[in-house]
């Protein structure tokens, strides 16, 4: 199954064409090479707006004749998480692409418990509110993990329609 709800709210292949333009430039300014394999599998996680998990991706590459051995796989992983171009959603323990891959940022996410997609959400506010927090516990944070389950805008109006005067 690959049909993807959010495509018929939004032009994905724009979302897709973007993705892989900013990788581009981004992996050229700094001197890196965006593999084939490397390529590929950021046009799989983004595929869809839902987090793509590691041997989901394995299966795809390994389809597609790519050398799909774990290893080959997890170093892709590793280097488009480096460059900043995917997030790991880890309570789904699964990738999903960044549309801000060009701004420093750290991921938070919002992810529908309906549809399984994920939305990335502004960071700065809740960041800083987070670092001060801390602070007056002494506390340095060094990571943050923000994943807030919940219904999406268009899970929530499927499933009102109908159902409320
Ligand atoms: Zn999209
Ligand atoms: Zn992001
Ligand atoms: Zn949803």
């Amino acid at each position: 199954m690959t049909h993807n709800d959010s495509d018929t709210h939004h032009n994905h292949n724009q979302c897709i064409k973007t993705a892989l333009a900013t990788a581009e430039s981004l992996c050229a300014a700094q001197g890196q090479r965006l593999t084939k394999v490397r390529r590929r599998a950021l046009e799989l996680i983004w595929e869809s707006h839902r987090p793509l998990g590691a041997y989901q991706l394995l299966a795809k590459l390994a389809e597609e004749g790519f050398n799909s051995a774990p290893p080959t796989v997890y170093r892709a992983l590793d280097f488009l998480l480096t460059a900043g171009l995917i997030h790991k959603v880890e309570s789904m323990n699964a990738y999903l692409g960044c549309a801000h891959a060009d701004k420093v940022h750290k991921g938070y996410f919002l992810i529908c418990d309906q549809c399984h997609n994920v939305m990335e959400f502004d960071y700065q506010d809740i960041h800083s509110a987070l670092r001060e927090k801390a602070a007056l516990q002494g506390f340095e944070l060094r990571s943050e993990t923000i994943e807030l389950t919940g219904l999406c805008a268009r899970c929530r109006s499927e499933s009102t329609t109908g159902a409320q005067i």
